[in-house]
């Protein structure tokens, strides 16, 4: 026979390890399933700065093993496995991996977004090396330097303005002429004196000497091409949950799994914690604060 666990987490990035600490604490057996590192997004950046109780700031990786210790000690277990398809609506839940079935009374999807890359050549190389996909994150080491922001929605708008405070001259590398971003940004942005427009503009290469030193653009319009130096470069083209597994849960346009404030989804018995739900503030503490409150509801769910 089968273990049936009473609680399979879905992914080890902040949301899934707080939530098995809160679930192996409460005396729930739990089960934390993570495909690459324990620790999520937060181990491709260098210290956080922002998540409490660090005056000197953490390393991700550091982060995400104190998370995983901490839940360890309660008893949540890990296995290091991809999740390749869900059957979720029965009240015993099925978790397919490679290797092989896993069975839960409630899961909470904990798998986080990626950002949306360039897709182009020396991307993956540079990343952390003067290509960057969160400003609020990694602004700070561009301290009076001259960086550029590609994109042109609402999340390009709002880290070109984080820039300009920091940095000498921020680039917005945009394809189209206009913005998309809401009309509220269009004003601070165009009065803003350290910001440029390249419009009708896509990368084409990064250039570098070892570490970045600039992109190659091309006008979408003429096919001009130029090369323009940089210190860093800010990808800001949008997010990718990570939802591809999964079936019968409702997503919204973007992908992002539908929730309510307390991660409930669609189905009975299935919660959703961190970046891979609908949320406007994607950070390590609001990743957490869901991990708690998925596990909370998790065991008003068992106790019913
Ligand atoms: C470069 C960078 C720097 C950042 N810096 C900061 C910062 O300074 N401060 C801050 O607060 N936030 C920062 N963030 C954002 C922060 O890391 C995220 O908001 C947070 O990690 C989200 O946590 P999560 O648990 O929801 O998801 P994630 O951290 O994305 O974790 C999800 C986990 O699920 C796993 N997973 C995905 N699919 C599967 C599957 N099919 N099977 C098994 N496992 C799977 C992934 O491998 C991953 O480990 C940064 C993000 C990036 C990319």
């Amino acid at each position: 026979m089968e273990k049936i666990y009473d609680v399979i987490i879905l992914g080890g990035g902040p949301a899934g390890y707080t939530a098995a600490l809160y679930t192996a604490r409460a005396g729930l057996s739990t089960l934390v399933v993570e495909k690459m590192s324990v620790g999520g997004q937060m181990t491709l950046t260098g210290d956080i700065d922002n998540y409490p109780g660090f005056p000197q700031g953490v390393d991700g990786f550091t982060l995400g093993s104190y998370m995983q210790s901490g839940a360890e000690r309660f008893g949540a277990e890990t296995q290091y496995d991809e999740v390749l398809s869900v059957e979720l609506t029965e009240e015993i839940k099925k978790i397919t991996t490679f290797g092989g079935d896993l069975y839960s009374k409630t899961v909470i999807i904990a798998t986080g977004a990626n950002p949306r890359e360039l897709g182009i050549e020396k991307e993956t190389e540079l990343t952390g090396q003067g290509v960057h996909y969160c400003a609020h994150c990694d602004g700070r080491f561009y301290k009076d330097k001259i960086v550029a922001v590609v994109g042109g929605g609402n999340s390009a708008a709002s880290d070109a303005l984080y820039l300009s405070r920091l940095c000498k001259k921020v680039y917005i590398i945009h394809r189209r002429d206009t913005l998309r971003a809401t009309k509220i940004y269009h004003e601070p942005l165009m009065k803003t004196e350290n910001i440029e427009f390249l419009w009708d503009s896509k990368v084409e290469e990064f250039v570098t000497d070892g570490k970045l030193t600039g992109v190659k653009i091309a006008n979408v319009k003429t096919n001009e091409t130029k090369e323009i130096a940089l210190d860093g470069v800010f990808i800001s083209i949008g997010r990718k949950p990570a939802t591809e597994f999964l079936k019968d849960i409702d997503l919204d346009q973007n992908g992002y799994i539908i929730s309510d404030e307390n991660c409930k989804t669609n189905i009975d018995g299935v919660f959703v914690a961190g970046d891979v739900r609908t949320k406007t503030l994607r950070q390590v503490v609001t990743a957490v604060s869901d991990g708690a409150v998925a596990a909370d509801e998790i065991e008003k769910y068992l106790q019913k």
